[in-house]
């Protein structure tokens, strides 16, 4: 049975700017129909980007994940939101490690102003009940004084079970929000994510560890750090430190920082 979406609610960027608090502003709205990924497109275009601009697409053929992983989205149309942020750091990039936690915080906030609770799994996926809601991915470029954070998120708000299928391991979708217009949806979701990143290059990542480690979804579990298939360190998950490394305590109990680079996170 294929699922249909009942959200007729065309992506619209006049529409996401009139939703989106004030606080968000400047910031370029440009919406396309289908582009193969936003975050190559922005990346791409970052010398001729003078202010922050948001592209969202009402489909994406060939979505990133870290590693060369792929994000894929349904192919019905309303289903999912995919969008990039392109966002201009005074910070160099290494001062930006901890940034996909952060944004973590805000698209959870986010969710949960719309109805929707959710936890986080180091580092950078958004899970309800248990399986994968979100994916962010960031990828950073530095351009004459600022260093430029992509960020880019697929939500999945409807999953065809063959997409399912095809990803190869349960994930979540969220049919009360498949209802709302994806407009003002977007514009809940960009307002708490620019909220975050104006936080983040005030104080940094500290302002946002307890509510990241209140939401961690492995807290106290068994969990294996993978890397290309391969278990490369595990122990019991204890939260993030400030600077976005998840610490790991091993059978001796000593505890070890993981950084992400691009390594997966497993329950064993
Ligand atoms: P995981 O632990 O799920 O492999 P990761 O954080 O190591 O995730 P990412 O690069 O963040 O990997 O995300 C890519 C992965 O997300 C894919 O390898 C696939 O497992 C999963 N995925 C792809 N599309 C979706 C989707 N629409 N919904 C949920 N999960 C997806």
């Amino acid at each position: 049975m294929r699922i249909m979406s009942k959200n007729h609610f065309l992506l619209n960027a006049e529409k996401i700017a009139a939703c989106c608090a004030t606080s968000t502003k400047p910031l370029t709205i440009e919406v396309i129909l289908q582009t193969e990924s936003t975050n190559t497109d922005l990346m791409a275009r970052v010398p001729t980007l003078g202010s922050p601009t948001l592209l969202v697409a009402e489909t994406q053929t060939a979505g990133r994940g870290r590693a060369g992983r792929h994000w894929l989205s349904s192919p019905v149309p309303g289903s999912s939101l995919t969008f990039s942020l392109a966002w201009p750091f005074l910070e160099k990039p290494q001062a930006l490690l901890g940034l996909p936690l952060a944004v973590g915080v805000g698209l959870a906030k986010a969710l949960a102003s719309m109805g929707v609770t959710v936890q986080l799994k180091w580092p950078n996926d958004v899970l309800r009940e248990g399986k994968k809601l979100a994916g962010v991915l960031i990828e950073t470029t530095s351009y004459l004084d600022r260093t430029w954070a992509i960020i880019g998120v697929g939500l999945n708000l409807l999953i065809p079970k063959e997409l399912e299928q095809e990803i190869g391991q349960p994930v979540a979708d969220a049919i009360w929000l498949a209802q709302m217009d994806r407009n003002e949806m977007l514009a809940v979701l960009i307002t708490h994510l620019i909220s975050c990143l104006q936080q983040f290059s005030r104080s940094g990542l500290s302002t946002f560890l307890p509510t990241w480690n209140s939401l961690h979804a492995y807290a106290g579990q068994q969990v294996c750090i993978v890397d290309q298939d391969k278990i490369i360190q595990q122990g019991i998950a204890l939260g993030v430190n400030n600077l976005g490394c998840l610490l790991l305590q091993d059978r001796h109990g000593v505890v070890w920082p993981v950084m992400a680079g691009n390594v997966s996170l497993r329950l064993r």
